[in-house]
């Protein structure tokens, strides 16, 4: 029992760790732009029942996403969401943000989240990033282009 607390306790700074680094690493690259336009931001943030959106910020450089092996993260620590934009398509990097706001969400209800793959947090944030884009895409058929 006390050896799993110390794993998760371990694992949780180590995490803590990481994202102070790649959120310094990030700040360096310049063709980030932090933007509350996206009318799918918004859409999203009702549709999930999210009190307070959070700031997305978009990048295009696939080296950092290849580095942290990561599209996108949600950072509570600044309540931002970082999503690789880069050459991917509309769907996909709209789909790593619905999944990320989806994470803002369960932070919201009270939950401490499990980034772990195939934990409950996981997969609701699948789930749901799928229905969100569907409805979305009634909205917006630009997320069918290629
Ligand atoms: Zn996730």
């Amino acid at each position: 029992m006390r050896k799993t607390m110390m794993r998760k306790m371990a694992m949780k700074m180590m995490m803590k760790m990481a994202t102070t680094k790649y959120i310094k690493l990030f700040e360096s690259f310049n063709q980030i732009q932090i933007t509350g336009e996206e009318p799918f931001i918004k859409w999203a943030c009702d549709q999930l029942g999210i009190k307070e959106c959070p700031k997305i910020e978009f990048g295009e450089d696939h080296n950092f996403a290849k580095e942290r092996r990561s599209m996108a993260y949600f950072n509570p620590d600044d309540y931002r969401i970082f999503v690789l934009k880069g050459t991917r398509t509309k769907a996909d990097w709209l789909r790593s943000l619905a999944h990320e706001l989806v994470h803002v969400h369960q932070l919201e209800r009270g939950e401490k989240l499990n980034g772990e793959t195939g934990s409950p947090h996981e997969n609701e944030a699948n789930s749901k990033a799928g229905e969100l884009l569907r409805d979305w895409g009634k909205l917006d058929a630009s997320i069918y282009e290629a």
